[in-house]
């Protein structure tokens, strides 16, 4: 369990989806011979392994007949590459279907007694844990809380309290766990594990990985929420065989995972994707980071509090449902009712919704972006109000009525996006052990995998 996922493993599943979604369009089979031409034997097989672990990842349990057709693939190959895995019980028949003349067809699933993932979604007051499958079904979860600001120490301490509670309660070994993943909002370096700042939980400098890692002894990922969403969302949701879109999170603050070409952005630093702090106005409000201004200094949930807030301050002329301790959920319900003060509070943020979003839009150029976090469940009438003002923008060059769609239900879910990236790089170590090789074949149970039925 050695390396650690190359940024590539990604964008290598979106291009061979791709390549399979355009020959499937043209009627073509295909064998995978196309790609580099330097890619031998080995790595051919590997790309194989992994298009088809990630069909049944992303798709669900399939037959060895359905994975061939969507992968182009020749059944013997099929076969032959998952066999192995079979023998290894990574993967099991789930049941049999049957089809066609009496034919009965075996459905393979991974083995969710043998190996799952956990996801580990930290946010500014709770820790949500989960044990995720490899197709990213959630078997069960817990969380924690705490008080905002607690030490990451202690934070760690209760999420791995989380995880053991959740492997005593499925019967699980450690052994079982491939490998954590864990969420977080902030500037996240992926690549180190290093939380750089993560100023709504009040964080500087937090070798994260390393505090996680040197308690479970497996292997452990550190993501950015809005990435990690973005991840989950191209593996088990709407950004599915799609290049170009944004999964833009809007909670206690603004983080997007942006998909360029089938590959998630991480910039130099490795921190990509931090729009949140895109400079509005200098001479806005103060920001997390320090600075004035920042986009999500206008419009996310705090700052939209902070503005019903100071409504009240200013000494509002009409009478208003709300009061200064408000929840989103009044101030959604409120606007709803015509409240004069919602509408205001509502419509000022929303202003500043669609100017961040248009910065956006032009940087990116995406097909769609999908929106998630609390401030989108909490408050869908900010979003509509955003998409009325952008939808209306026309400038000179271009219009701006690009889809702004929901993030889905489950993918969208901070523990099974924690789960997702690690759940990548899990594939990636399935797909690169060669069990015709002697060593470490996949029959002879690879450190990290449980023999349990
Ligand atoms: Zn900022």
């Amino acid at each position: 369990m050695g390396h650690d996922l190359a940024d590539d493993d990604f964008a290598i599943i979106i291009h061979l989806l791709y390549i399979v979604k355009e020959a499937s369009a043209r009627r073509v089979g295909l064998e995978f011979g196309a790609p580099p031409a330097k890619s031998g034997k080995q790595d051919l097989r590997r790309r194989n392994t992994l298009l088809l672990l990630h069909l049944i990842q992303s798709d669900g349990p399939s037959s060895q007949a359905g994975l061939a057709r969507r992968s182009g693939l020749s059944p013997a190959t099929v076969c032959g590459i998952l066999q192995p895995l079979i023998e290894a019980r990574i993967l099991v028949e789930e049941r049999k279907s049957t089809s066609g003349l009496g034919r009965r067809a075996s459905i393979l699933a991974f083995n969710s007694r043998a190996i799952v993932t956990a996801g580990v979604c930290i946010d500014l007051e709770e820790c949500e844990v989960a044990l995720v499958d490899l197709s990213g079904r959630v078997l069960d979860k817990t969380s924690a809380q705490y008080p905002r600001y607690t030490e990451p120490n202690e934070v760690v301490e209760l999420a791995l309290r989380c995880l053991s509670t959740l492997e005593a309660r499925n019967s699980l070994d450690r052994g079982a766990i491939a490998g954590v993943g864990v969420a977080i909002p902030g500037l996240i370096n992926s690549k180190t594990g290093l939380v750089q700042v993560a100023s709504n939980l009040g964080w500087l400098n937090v070798q994260l990985r390393a505090l996680f890692e040197q308690r479970l002894g497996v292997p452990v990922r550190v993501e950015h929420l809005g990435r990690a969403k973005a991840q989950a969302e191209a593996i088990w949701g709407k950004g599915k065989n799609q290049r170009n879109f944004l999964c833009l999170e809007i909670g206690s603050g603004i983080g997007a995972g942006i998909v360029v070409h089938g590959r998630i952005l991480r910039g130099a630093g490795g921190v990509g994707g931090e729009v949140g702090h895109m400079p509005i106005d200098s001479a806005g409000p103060a920001c997390a980071c320090g600075l004035r201004g920042c986009w999500e200094a206008f419009c996310a949930g705090p700052a939209i509090r902070k503005r019903m807030a100071q409504k009240f301050k200013d000494g509002i002329a009409s009478p208003s449902v709300l009061n200064p301790m408000s929840t989103l959920r009044d101030l959604n319900a409120a606007y709803a009712r015509s409240d004069p003060v919602a509408i205001e509070v509502i419509e000022e943020s929303a202003r500043y919704l669609a100017r961040g979003l248009v910065g956006v839009i032009w940087t990116f150029d995406p097909a769609f972006i999908l929106l998630t976090g609390p401030v989108v469940n909490d408050c869908p009438s900010l979003i509509d109000a955003a998409k009325q003002i952008i939808g209306g923008l026309t400038g000179n060059a271009r219009s701006f009525d690009i889809p702004l769609i929901l993030g889905s239900e489950h993918a969208a879910t901070g523990v099974v996006a924690a789960s997702a990236a690690v759940s990548l790089r899990y594939l990636e170590e399935l797909a690169s052990l060669n069990p015709n090789a002697g060593s470490p074949g996949l029959s002879k149970n690879p450190a990290g995998f449980s023999q349990q039925p």
